[in-house]
């Protein structure tokens, strides 16, 4: 495996830890198994990492509970704020590795990987910061005679579990606040890319994170493995990324102990353009929108509403921007647009096009996949797109853009409005007073205005509707991971 792979990619695929992180000690699956990572450049096989059993995650969990029970709970706020400071450090020292490896299991270009490795980095750093400022409050009972006093103790245990398309950000989104409450934790990346979870988990432990406090478990059948800690007494909290299908499953196994939960589900975020905005701006804004993470990502704009005498200018100049961008493995210089994730995902991508084009949709670029190995599909442009086609209700997850014209702001925020997510939503305008107008009327946890990204380490990331309960990022993100108690204190 990997014999004919430059000696650097060699270096950093031999560097990661393949196998399970239960307790502190690294160690392989019980039933001996591994589960295979590829390259969805080309399909190769890249690594093998332990495949867990069910028992495994049990054991995960009982060194997380036991870790709980110990000294983490009532660590020092700033022994674990230096922690994470440590491994903040450590990932924008080793950004370069840690990039190749994400382009190698992820398939992103480079540039996006390392802004990647940028934007998980400040998670550890933004949560450092908050370790130290978790405080309650003290106030008057209303008698006077006696005093309110409200503590934030860490939740427990908790079960976290991450998503393929953001590989490490998901995880540090979730990690960095729970050790900086002062949770436990057992994390499972997904199957298709583990290795930058891995590789976070040996940093964290090299920062001095204690044995136990972070507990890894990759592993095949996420299902059979992951039921029975989300249904265990000792699990105290749920925190998922992923499908919006998978996430309705989890809530309903986190009822049985009544688990807190969050929840970063799925998007179809409308991208709406009016026609006072600037249309390049507008055009670069959609750019970065839609083909972030080729289009894979939970915030890609799924939809485009332009305001009718700017629609043909708009589609004009966004299928030259799409057209242009190089499509190759992300590991070749000035590759704009790597592979889809998977076989699976390619053929959902064109399926979707081949369903709208049918239904009346044109194409202005784009429309059809690439042949040869790896899962490329060429950036796509689709204009007169019919409300009946599927690609406007169902999340596209790849480089494809369907545009359509719209008359009034109302009629544009119906549009935006009319679909099951609430993740983010998108406007351009010159008009503040519109811009505000609209955010409030937006059915959304986000609002980008005249900006194609909004995702800040410092801001509550978040959904509404079926995209989700709970926020990351910000002084919410660490509210996820702490109870509040009241203490009532009388005086006389
Ligand atoms: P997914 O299929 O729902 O998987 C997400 C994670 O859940 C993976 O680790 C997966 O493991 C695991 N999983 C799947 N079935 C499970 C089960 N029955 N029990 C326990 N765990 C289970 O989603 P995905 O395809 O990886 O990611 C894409 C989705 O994530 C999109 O819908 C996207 O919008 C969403 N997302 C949302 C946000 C946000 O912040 N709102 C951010 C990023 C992505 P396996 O890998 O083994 O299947």
């Amino acid at each position: 495996m990997n014999a004919n792979r430059p000696p650097g990619e060699r270096a950093v695929l031999a560097a990661v830890p393949k196998q399970l992180l239960i307790g502190g000690e690294w160690r392989d699956g019980a039933g001996g198994e591994t589960l295979c990572v590829e390259d969805p450049a080309s399909g190769e096989e890249i690594a093998r990492v332990a495949d867990a059993a069910p028992q495994d995650a049990l054991d995960a969990l009982g060194a997380a509970h036991a870790a709980w029970r110990g000294d983490w709970r009532v660590s020092a706020p700033r022994e674990r704020s230096d922690i994470l400071r440590r491994a903040y450090e450590a990932v924008v020292d080793r950004t370069d590795e840690l990039a190749l490896l994400m382009t190698l299991e992820m398939g992103k270009p480079l540039a996006e990987s390392a802004a990647e490795v940028a934007y998980a980095a400040s998670f550890l750093r933004w949560y450092a910061e908050e370790a130290v400022r978790t405080d309650g409050r003290v106030a008057t009972h209303e008698s006077g005679a006696g005093r309110v006093l409200t503590l934030k103790q860490p939740v427990g245990p908790c079960v976290l579990i991450t998503p393929w398309n953001f590989p490490l950000a998901m995880g540090a989104r979730k990690i960095g606040p729970a050790v900086a409450a002062g949770c436990t934790m057992l994390v499972k990346p997904a199957r298709l890319t583990p290795l930058s979870m891995l590789m976070l988990a040996r940093i964290l432990e090299e920062a001095g994170l204690p044995g136990g406090v972070l507990n890894v478990v990759t592993a095949s059948s996420s299902g059979s493995v992951m039921e029975p800690v989300i249904r265990d007494p000792r699990t105290r909290k749920l925190s998922f990324t992923g499908s919006t299908e998978v996430g309705r499953r989890l809530i309903e196994q986190s009822a049985e102990q009544v688990l807190r939960v969050s929840m970063e589900l799925g998007g179809n975020a409308p991208f709406v353009v009016f026609d006072d905005a600037d249309v390049d701006d507008a055009v670069e804004g959609a750019v970065l929108a839609k083909m972030r993470n080729i289009g894979e990502a939970c915030t890609a704009a799924n939809r485009f509403h332009v305001a009718r005498p700017i629609a043909r200018e708009f589609a004009d100049k966004l299928a030259a921007r799409m057209s242009a961008m190089k499509l190759g493995p992300g590991t070749e210089d000035g590759v704009e647009v790597g592979p889809l994730i998977d076989a699976e995902q390619l053929d959902k991508v064109s399926e979707l096009v081949d369903d709208a084009v049918a239904k009346g949709a044109r194409v202005l670029c784009g429309g059809e996949r690439v042949d040869g190995p790896g899962h490329f599909y060429v950036p796509t442009v689709l204009v007169g797109v019919p409300p009946a086609a599927r690609l406007l209700r169902e999340e596209i997850f790849g480089p494809v853009a369907p545009i359509m014209a719209f008359g009034s702001e109302d009629e544009a925020i119906a549009a935006a409005n009319d679909t099951q997510f609430g993740l983010v939503a998108y406007l351009y305008t010159a008009d503040l007073k519109r811009a505000l107008r609209v955010s409030e009327r937006l059915e959304t946890g986000m609002v980008g205005v005249n900006q194609g990204i909004v995702s800040n380490a410092g801001a509550p990331f978040g959904g509404v509707k079926q995209s989700g309960i709970g926020r990351e990022g910000g002084p919410e993100g660490i509210e996820e991971y702490l109870e509040t108690k009241y203490v009532a204190l009388a005086l006389d």
